[in-house]
């Protein structure tokens, strides 16, 4: 739990010597609380106060980092338990297991099949994040040589999974420069594990069978010099999973409690590959920030990767497309104009049943801020006046010549307005998108 103003207040010089660009400490103290002043600001903090602002103002799930460059993955520093407070930041990697047991062929093809696990939705792309590969031979120089090959052919980050610290040496000196996640510390073998990550400059994955056992590795880890966990608190199935992952949130943002404060990783049951998908799912939901699965069917993928990302859209902002002019196909100045909004969902179910009708068109998307037809209209974002504005923005004129736009049957009572205010002809189409092939092949000639 962060400080408040009024504790921050407290520990402040209080001379009201304005240095911090703030008219007072107390005006200052509000603003660190509130996020926008930074400690550092004030240059005559004390040592102690500096080191309590500088604590208090840490994240409460310290941030993890896997991978290098672009496509590194970022988990932990979530700030809320319910996202109807406020949103989830970094969505939940999805890794998928590999063995360093497999022979040449079937590495290279179950690699192949992970890789392919990307989709489009809405606009945007979904895919796994992260490979595990498993240190199933016990063996150093097959788990070296299996994360080498692994390295070479996959832009997905890894996780090395092992828990002897003699081979995770080896496979971490192989693929240092891609910053795995080394996955296998554990009571037994702390020291050596956080040697290795320390030593390779990678994040480390710990296993405790209890908080309090976890808690104390973790705090081992940190004098160790690795500041960047994972942690698996090894539930006994889906319940006691959720159970223990919600009690480790609420202990990190209610309570402050440092040693959990870190981001979770949840191993998915392998027996059957429904449940597995199932479990992976709660796990999504609450509150793991890495979930590894065996799996690796896109049909598993799919509702997985679209689940996470509703979990992670910000509800209090609907996901929108940018208002502008689209293009389906290669319309000319005789194709169809039609408009809707920029809500996502709207947009893309009017662009697929566009596309569908295989007519070359134009698609309007006016701003409504991300709200679907109705709401906007209710709302009064989508009326003559907004829909006038945004066909200017988009130059619609330059584009078609037969000054007709199609508007969605539920703004039918729009169209006489419309028409008044723009000089246009107004068609007014169907309600549901479905109807749009049909509509587009009767009307348009
Ligand atoms: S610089 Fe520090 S002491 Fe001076 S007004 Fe700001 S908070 Fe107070």
């Amino acid at each position: 739990m962060g400080l408040t103003g009024l504790d921050i207040f407290k520990l402040l010089p209080k001379t009201n010597c304005k240095e911090c660009g703030k008219p007072t400490c107390l005006a200052f103290a509000m603003a660190l609380a509130g996020k926008k002043a930074k400690a550092a600001d004030c240059p005559h903090l004390s040592e102690e106060a500096k080191a309590a602002l500088e604590g208090a103002s840490a994240p409460p799930v310290q941030p993890v980092k896997i991978g290098v460059g672009e496509t590194r993955f970022k988990t932990g520093e979530e700030t809320a338990l319910f996202r109807h407070d406020e949103k989830f930041y970094n969505p939940t990697g999805i890794a998928v297991t590999i063995g360093d047991d497999l022979d040449d062929d079937a590495l290279n093809a179950r690699l192949e099949k992970i890789n392919a696990l990307q989709f489009e939705r809405v606009g945007e792309r979904i895919a796994v994040d992260l490979v595990a590969i498993e240190n199933k031979s016990g063996e150093a120089e097959k788990f070296a040589a299996a994360a080498r090959k692994i390295a070479d052919k996959t832009k997905l980050n890894l996780i090395l999974i092992s828990s002897e610290p003699g081979n995770m040496k080896a496979a971490a000196a192989r693929v240092g420069e891609r910053r795995p996640l080394l996955y296998g510390a554990d009571r037994g073998n702390v020291e050596a594990m956080t040697a290795v990550a320390r030593d390779a400059g990678c994040p480390i994955g710990v296993k405790g069978e209890s908080l309090d056992e976890l808690a104390e590795l973790t705090q081992m880890i940190k004098n160790g010099g690795v500041e960047e966990i994972v942690i698996d608190p090894m539930p006994r199935g889906p319940g006691d999973a959720v159970e223990k992952f919600t009690a480790i949130r609420r202990l990190a943002l209610k309570k402050s409690f440092r040693p959990l404060g870190f981001p979770i990783i949840a191993f998915a049951g392998r027996d059957d590959p429904y449940r597995e998908c199932m479990e992976a799912g709660s796990f999504i939901c609450k509150y793991a920030g890495i979930v590894v699965m065996h799996g690796c069917e896109a049909w598993q993928m799919l509702p997985l990767l679209t689940l996470r990302m509703n979990i992670f859209t910000d509800p209090q902002k609907p996901i929108q497309v940018e208002a502008k002019l689209y293009k389906v196909g290669e319309p000319h100045e005789n194709s169809p104009l039609l408009c809707t909004t920029n809500f996502s969902l709207t947009y893309f179910t009017v662009e697929g049943e566009v596309e569908s009708s295989r007519m070359p068109s134009y698609i309007l998307s006016v701003d409504t801020e991300g709200t679907s037809v109705l709401t906007a209209y209710s709302a009064d974002k989508f009326n003559e006046k907004i829909i006038h504005k945004a066909m200017d923005e988009a130059e619609v004129e330059q584009a078609v010549s037969h000054r007709k736009i199609i508007i969605p049957g539920y703004v039918a009572v729009l169209s006489g307005k419309l028409e008044e205010e723009t000089g246009w002809e107004v068609l007014v189409g169907p309600k549901e998108a479905s109807f749009i092939p049909r509509y587009l092949k009767e009307t348009w000639k």
